[in-house]
């Protein structure tokens, strides 16, 4: 691989495919401050999420403005104006990952925004950010109240209600503005839908005409079903053979995470129906972003608790609605698509090899999703193979996205396991970077040395691998 250029990430394994690893070496694509930021962000994260919000209440809001802008937004969000995503668009093409942009608007429970203005800004936000790049992510609670989900959710649980809300009677209102009505929903909510329905028109409507597809975000338990339904009224519209480009695949995506118990089974459920009925078929599978709050509501309302009992559950759900879907993808080719969207070196792992045992392509229906900031050692090796790779990048004005970076700094510490790595390998690199010259030297004649010394027998290989693991740990730790 070496004799042929190619990077180290990406070594050749013949029907095996390419061989990933999370090694850190893909780090030495990036600038040192960039790493630098990256290491003192990911530690920032280990702290209670609250740091956030005291800081700006300790340090005044223009210092702490200033640090948050120079640290943790730096390392999570594109930025403030068209031409700053633009910039971090670039950047991130210039190391083979793509952009997933995100316009992070969070209505957590019980909180309610202004009225349908405050939903046209967001649309206004969303229709000015996609053409910067090929995917987009969609909160639908960026475009309609969370209490109007709700309602809804309840509505389609009750035996008899669904048929009022079929996907297809709500995608053809959504098209042509016909007066719908849902007879258990108040003349407001049911003002309030129309207007949302228009809205999501809109914004697939406007993303079709750019060929950008739209991935919706999963939310929480008791929106999750309207979420749903509005996927699969924008589905019947957008994802059927007539839309089909080129590859025909879907236009809009649905989310699902693994970390509910009933994942796989909807997921199932959702697929065959998919293809029953001629559709394409899009799904970003999540572990799940919501826990600490679906325990929270369940145990205050005495309901079953949704999640999965453990750590565990969730890995082996995600790895059986990964494989479930791969089989999908391997029969229906590019009319249904996939996005493993994980910072998990193990999920990444398993998805990579089930790809080339099954023949699917690095680049083609499979695509990977991870969140720009976090665990780049795994997305710029897997770019560097050849995977398509995207980095969820939010983009928005400080105040509008600490709601979102909160959230990350929450997300963080649960995946701290992964993110500890992280840093040992940023940390590995830059010393590797800021070791003294005269040592770099050392340890170049040392690889010379070792490179053109005759064989050692083949008992002494492994003390030879010694040797040189304590050569580089030296060199490192200088
Ligand atoms: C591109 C992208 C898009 C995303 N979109 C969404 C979205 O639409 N909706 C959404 O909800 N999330 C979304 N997420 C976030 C995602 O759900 C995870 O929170 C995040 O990626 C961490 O999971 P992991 O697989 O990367 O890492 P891991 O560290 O392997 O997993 C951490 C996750 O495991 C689960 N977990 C941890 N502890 C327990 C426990 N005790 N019991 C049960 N489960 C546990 C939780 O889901 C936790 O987030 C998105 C993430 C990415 C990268």
């Amino acid at each position: 691989c070496c004799c042929l250029g190619l990077p180290p990430t990406l070594q050749g394994s013949g029907a095996q495919g390419p061989i990933l690893r999370f090694d850190g070496e893909a780090f030495r694509l990036k600038k040192t401050r960039e790493l630098v930021r990256a290491l003192l962000v990911l530690r920032l994260c280990a702290w209670p999420p609250l740091l956030l919000s005291w800081s700006q209440r300790l340090l005044g809001s223009r210092l702490s403005g200033a640090l948050l802008r120079a640290s943790v937004y730096g390392q999570f969000v594109a930025g403030e104006t068209a031409a700053e995503v633009q910039g971090s668009v670039q950047r991130l093409q210039g190391l083979r990952l793509r952009p997933l942009l995100a316009v992070p608007t969070e209505e957590e429970p019980g909180t309610r925004r202004g009225g349908e203005a405050w939903y046209e800004e967001n649309l206004d936000a969303m229709l000015h950010c996609v053409d910067l790049s090929s995917l987009m992510q969609l909160k639908v609670t960026a475009l309609t109240s969370a209490r109007l989900c709700r309602e809804l959710s309840l509505r389609l649980q009750e035996p008899g209600k669904a048929g009022e809300l079929r996907p297809e009677r709500l995608a053809t209102a959504m098209e042509h503005g016909q007066d719908l009505s849902i007879s258990s929903l108040s003349p407001e909510q049911n003002q309030h839908l129309r207007a949302s329905l228009n809205r999501f028109h809109r914004i697939a409507q406007y993303a079709r005409a750019q060929a950008v597809r739209l991935l919706v975000d999963a939310e929480y338990t008791f929106l999750n079903p309207a979420l749903s339904l509005f996927v699969a009224a924008l589905a019947v519209r957008w994802n059927c053979p007539e839309e089909a480009d080129g590859d025909g695949a879907p236009w809009v995506w649905n989310t699902y995470q693994a970390y509910l118990q009933d994942t796989y089974e909807r997921l199932h459920g959702a697929a065959e129906a998919a293809e029953r009925a001629g559709l394409a078929f899009g799904v970003k599978l999540v572990r799940g972003a919501y826990l600490e709050t679906e325990r929270a509501l369940a145990q205050q309302s005495g309901a079953a608790d949704p999640t999965q009992p453990n750590y565990e559950a969730t890995s082996r759900s995600y790895s059986r609605c990964l494989e479930l879907m791969l089989g999908h993808v391997c029969r229906r080719g590019s009319r249904c698509q996939l996005m493993v969207a994980s910072h998990n070196e193990e999920s990444v792992r398993q998805a990579v090899k089930r790809m080339s045992d099954l023949g699917i392509p690095p680049d083609g229906a499979v695509c990977f999703g991870q969140l720009l900031g976090m665990c780049d050692h795994v997305s710029l090796a897997l770019g560097q193979a050849g995977y398509s790779i995207y980095k969820s990048i939010p983009y928005g004005s400080l105040e509008e996205v600490i709601p979102y970076l909160l959230r990350r700094a929450q997300e963080n510490r649960s995946v701290l396991q992964g993110a500890k790595r992280e840093q040992e390998l940023l940390s590995q690199e830059l010393l590797r970077r800021w070791s003294p010259p005269s040592l770099r030297r050392h340890m170049f004649l040392s690889h010379i040395w070792l490179c053109l010394s005759p064989p050692p027998p083949i008992a002494d290989i492994k003390g030879l691998k010694e040797k040189t693991t304590s050569i580089c740990a030296i060199w490192t730790w200088a």
